[in-house]
């Protein structure tokens, strides 16, 4: 994707660190059902804690409701363009299996994104963790 490294959406989309943009937020693979949801506690490359709090990823679950409810909206201003008549049992079914399917990403991101709320990039915490990381290669 071009984005810049220091965007925030680069950051999302690639379930980085808020505050390096460097480190991965999760351990293992989107679909790796066992361990999707496994996070380190804190980013290997600048050392930005990812839980700030207890119970602090309680909040992600409003970003989990509107994912939710972008999915449901494009699924249904899709169905209505595509289709001439609508289909209530297709449409149904078809988002239900759309949602079964996006529960992974659905969890990573609205942490992520519920993460980036509350830190912010940091270029000089970046640029360090960029000379570790050649120091270390
Ligand atoms: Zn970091």
């Amino acid at each position: 994707m071009l984005l810049p490294k220091s965007s925030a959406l680069y950051s999302i989309f690639n379930q980085k660190c808020p505050k390096c943009h460097q480190g991965d937020m999760y351990e293992a693979g989107m679909y790796n059902l066992r361990k999707f949801q496994r996070m380190p506690q804190s980013c290997d490359k600048c050392g930005q804690p990812f839980f700030l709090e207890p119970m602090f990823y309680e909040g992600a679950q409003y970003v989990s409701y509107a994912i939710q409810v972008a999915l449901f909206v494009s699924w249904f201003v899709a169905f209505n363009v595509l289709f001439d008549e609508f289909m209530l049992v297709w449409f149904i079914s078809s988002i239900s299996v759309a949602s079964v399917l996006m529960i992974p990403l659905n969890w990573r991101m609205s942490r992520v994104v519920w993460l980036h709320f509350f830190v912010k990039y940091d270029k000089q915490k970046a640029e360090v963790a960029k000379m570790h990381a050649t120091k270390n290669d």
